[in-house]
């Protein structure tokens, strides 16, 4: 069932929002050549425990339980990637998704940011992710159901010569991370026939478009975590975290 949120409840999730956003502020801050990943995840770690805020993805159930804060996904890697002793190199992109509860409310919010210089080919990826997340922020109040949206945003991708990953989805969220509905970056008959969504004042939405240069398709490591693009090209993920009021949408994990 989809909960919709009043705007006291909006309000309420306001602070978990701006934490995950002061989280990404920090690890933008500290991204350079010869970082690893664990020392990104460990600035983000200790600005939640300041904080009192509830890390998310630590010990998120899996085949074993996710290792750390936030997700760190370089290059290859698509999402749900694991901080460890790897030193990101200039030209390099990183998607860091982090998520955390605080005040009994759920905020998660991911980013994409290149490592020094980067090609054209990983500048157009990031530029266009980036805008396929404002354009269906932007079509929230154009459109009646998410469905439409979800195509718009799978065109706009594709008409750029990029693809749209489809194994995974963005979701409702509140008091838990993952909520109803699923929220799709793309168009599937599933999705006008059963699992499609009316855009109303008091959704709050988890969008997160996840994009490839290459092949749609994806697989998974070994670790039961890291995805990766079967043909090993460039990856970006961006997620806000949106709450739709009646002054229009309102970006919780935005600074
Ligand atoms: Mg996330
Ligand atoms: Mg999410």
């Amino acid at each position: 069932m989809i909960k919709l949120r009043s705007p006291r409840e909006i309000a309420a999730m306001r602070p978990a929002g701006q934490l995950v956003a002061q989280a990404h502020r920090a690890v933008r801050e500290a991204i350079r050549p010869g970082i690893t990943t664990l020392e990104l995840d460990a600035i983000i770690e200790r600005l939640f425990e300041q904080a009192d805020a509830e890390p998310l993805f630590k010990g998120y159930p899996g085949v074993t339980p996710f290792p750390a804060v936030t997700c760190i996904s370089v290059n290859e890697e698509v999402v749900h990637g694991i901080p460890g002793g790897r030193e990101l190199v200039a030209g390099d992109i990183v998607g860091i998704d982090t998520g955390c509860r605080l005040a009994g409310w759920c905020g998660d919010s991911a980013w994409t940011y290149p490592v020094g210089e980067i090609d054209d080919e990983k500048q157009h990826l990031l530029k266009v992710t980036r805008e396929c997340l404002e354009l269906s922020i932007n079509l929230l109040t154009r459109k009646s159901l998410w469905s439409e949206v979800a195509s718009e945003m799978q065109a706009f991708v594709e008409g750029a010569g990029l693809s749209v990953v489809t194994q995974f989805v963005g979701h409702g969220i509140g008091r838990e991370m993952h909520e109803a509905p699923q929220v799709p970056n793309f168009y599937s008959d599933e999705l006008r026939d059963k699992k499609d969504f009316r855009l109303r004042t008091g959704l709050v939405l988890a969008i997160e478009p996840m994009v490839n240069s290459g092949t749609a398709e994806v697989e998974l490591l070994s670790d039961h975590w890291t995805v990766v693009t079967k043909d090993r090209k460039p990856s970006a993920h961006f997620e806000h975290t949106v709450a739709l009021t009646a002054d229009g949408p309102l970006l919780l994990t935005a600074e």
